[in-house]
């Protein structure tokens, strides 16, 4: 394959226009875009409007008179195409770790005669972090960490809540959400997907694939912008009965009442906790407008055409010097291929000297995220070009690439 045979390719891709939808630095070939997405146009507008005039004007009645009290309503409504979801199931706000602590503890009030909370190793660490400080603090519920391949023998009627993330964020291997949530459910468990490698990158259907409760982050795929607020999902069934740990006002069904007791709103919505995050909260609205018209099964379409071009590339170009880490069938892999390296460290670091922006992940893994509304196959080829070099000609070996850095 080569670049015109890529070039040929994005002439194709129905996605290519929402390239301009983003601003993108001249010289870079982002592909960390699983890690912190790309700015997309109309969020510094959005900012400055935000800043300057409601903020700086409108002072405490831009709560009622710019909609600040609805923003993350507003954002719900417009992640649930994203999801696969109605957008009263939404809840926006906190980070994805604080989403995660809620609803883990929801689902497991739901299931009180069980004691199991069961995971796998290949989740992320805050995944994990999370779920041990709930069992410490609710004293009966214990967490069992299995290898994903011993998931599904796994799942018996001790099981309460099965909390895993769909695309492992070493080798962006991908679960199967559907099998795993029926088998839970054949089990009486109940589910909790981690969706911070999926939304805005894959079909995610939480509706036909039966999930329970989900989490996810907005920073990645979504666009929102460094530490923008994390999302959850209750399944509509779950309405009535799930209860958050965090009651705070804004779950309230009438938080200006400031009634004596605390009565949840109706829906998902009860799981907000406090004040939105007014700044990040509309920084991720503006965001979200670079995915309207987008349908989610073109979203994963384009991943799969973008990762198997670099698949492709990587061995023609690279055989031998750096193993493919992620799964070589598209179906069963996120919109992700990480590579096996023994210096991946400093082979990440010389890529981005280069211009060629992924991120390592330890002990011997360079990633790369495919974020398929502004990544194209003419910059895979590029990308491989250069990567292709630094491994041939060991340019990544000098003092600069090996030193260590606070964020990998
Ligand atoms: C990135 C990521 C998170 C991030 O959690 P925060 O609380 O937003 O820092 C959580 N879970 C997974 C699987 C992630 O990849």
């Amino acid at each position: 394959m080569d670049r015109a045979a890529c070039a040929e390719r994005d002439a194709d891709d129905p996605l290519a226009s929402h390239r301009a939808r983003f601003t993108l630095p001249d010289g870079v070939i982002y592909l960390d875009g699983n890690s912190l997405g790309a700015l997309p146009a109309g969020v510094a507008d959005r900012l400055e409007t935000v800043v300057a005039q409601e903020w700086g004007t409108g002072l405490i009645r831009s709560w009622n008179d710019a909609g600040w009290v609805d923003l993350p309503a507003r954002v719900a409504d417009r992640l649930a195409p994203l999801l696969g979801a109605d957008a009263d199931e939404v809840a926006v706000g906190d980070s994805t770790s604080v989403a995660l602590f809620k609803v883990l503890a929801a689902a497991r009030r739901l299931r009180p005669d069980r004691r199991v909370l069961l995971t796998d190793t290949a989740n992320f660490p805050t995944d994990r972090y999370v779920a041990d400080g709930l069992a410490e603090l609710i004293g009966d519920l214990d967490v069992r960490v299995v290898p994903p391949a011993e998931l599904a023998t796994s799942i018996d009627a001790h099981v309460a809540v099965l909390a895993l993330t769909e695309v492992d964020y070493r080798t962006g291997a991908r679960h199967d959400v559907a099998a795993l949530t029926a088998a839970a459910h054949a089990a009486g468990a109940l589910t909790v997907w981690d969706l911070a490698h999926s939304t805005g990158a894959l079909a995610v259907d939480l509706h036909g694939w039966g999930v329970d409760f989900a989490v996810g982050c907005s920073y990645k795929y979504l666009n929102g912008g460094p530490g923008a607020p994390g999302y959850l999902y209750v399944a509509r069934r779950w309405h009535d009965r799930a209860r958050t740990p965090l009651q705070g006002w804004f779950g309230h069904a009438k938080p200006f009442a400031f009634g004596d007791t605390y009565v949840p709103a109706p829906d998902a919505r009860r799981f907000q906790a406090g004040t939105p995050h007014v700044l990040s909260t509309a920084a991720l609205d503006a965001a979200l407008e670079a995915f309207d018209g987008v349908r989610p099964a073109d979203l994963e379409a384009k991943a799969r055409r973008l990762t198997n071009t670099f698949i492709t590339l990587v061995d023609q170009r690279c055989g031998g010097a750096v193993e493919i880490a992620s799964p070589r069938d598209a179906a069963a892999r996120g919109a992700q291929v990480s590579l096996r390296h023994p210096h991946a460290h400093a082979v990440t670091q010389c890529l981005i000297a280069r211009g060629v922006i992924g991120d390592h992940r330890p002990p011997d893994l360079v990633r790369f995220g495919f974020a398929p509304l502004y990544v194209g196959h003419v910059d895979v080829h590029d990308a491989v070009d250069v990567l292709a070099d630094v491994l041939g000609t060991g340019a990544w070996d000098r003092p600069e690439y090996h030193r260590a850095r606070t964020v990998t």
